[in-house]
């Protein structure tokens, strides 16, 4: 079922959301090789709760095995869920970033990908195109439209460009948690409601080099390509307005 949101909630909900674009300004220059991924999750958690929020992601999924960070940072063949470790970057790595707060229970979600050092020209186009991805499945939305020409608009520029699209994970609707209906997936495929004000979704291009065929590693989070090549990753949270769409995850991608 899908959540609107009122205008009080969508107030509470892009001060989570600016909070953690911030946050981002911050933490995007901190991505440089030599650095320890676990040094970033660090540096986040402490950034959430001096700013008085809660880090969303840090616990999240099932009993057994919850998310160990308030960062996934997911490397080169990495797609989402990377889990914070002692590895350290090196020069070229392409850095995915994803991060949710919950401010007063309301969550925001945001993802970049971070070019370390010198990045291979494949790569830096790889990246390019997953932001432009995000960009054009921004401007799909419109509210009395329906929600799979954001996953149309998504998949053709990544196909055009020779680019493999993930089917297996997908954005989604946030804001009183972390995963809500609906689903926004990165191709057209499944339930295809109206867009009407009051939605809240997570629009998250995931883009590989190679294939778009994934799997998921032994620690059960961490998703990798299927055929070892780069893959980027670029999320906004998106409030859907009667006569226009907000990126309540700030104006401008990082890198405007
Ligand atoms: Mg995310
Ligand atoms: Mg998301």
């Amino acid at each position: 079922m899908i959540r609107l949101k009122n205008e009080q909630q969508l107030t509470g909900i892009r001060e989570s959301c600016r909070m953690l674009s911030a946050m981002y300004g911050e933490l995007i220059p901190l991505v440089k090789p030599g650095v320890e991924t676990m040094e970033l999750d660090r540096w986040v958690r402490n950034w959430i709760k001096k700013a008085g929020g809660k880090p969303a992601f840090l616990g999240y999924g099932s009993r057994t095995n919850p998310f160990p960070g308030a960062l996934c940072i997911s490397i080169d063949s990495e797609v989402i869920h990377g889990i914070p470790s002692r590895r350290k970057i090196v020069s070229g790595n392409l850095v995915s970033l994803d991060c949710g707060i919950d401010l007063g229970g309301f969550i925001s979600d945001q993802a970049v990908s971070v070019e370390a050092g010198k990045a291979g020209d494949e790569v830096h186009r790889l990246n390019m195109v997953t932001r432009e991805c995000l960009r054009r499945g921004i401007a799909a939305v419109k509210a009395g439209d329906r929600l799979l020409q954001v996953s149309r608009a998504v998949e053709s520029y990544a196909l055009a460009n020779g680019f493999g699209v993930v089917h297996e994970f997908c954005g989604h609707g946030v804001g009183f948690s972390l995963h809500e209906d609906p689903q926004v997936p990165n191709y057209p495929h499944g339930p295809n409601p109206r867009m009407t004000e009051g939605l809240v979704i997570a629009i998250e291009p995931m883009i590989n080099l190679g294939t778009g065929d994934v799997e998921v590693l032994e620690d059960g989070w961490t998703v990798v390509t299927a055929d070892g090549k780069c893959s980027a990753h670029w999320e906004h949270t998106v409030a859907v307005f009667r006569d226009h769409a907000e990126v309540l995850t700030g104006e401008l991608l990082p890198g405007d």
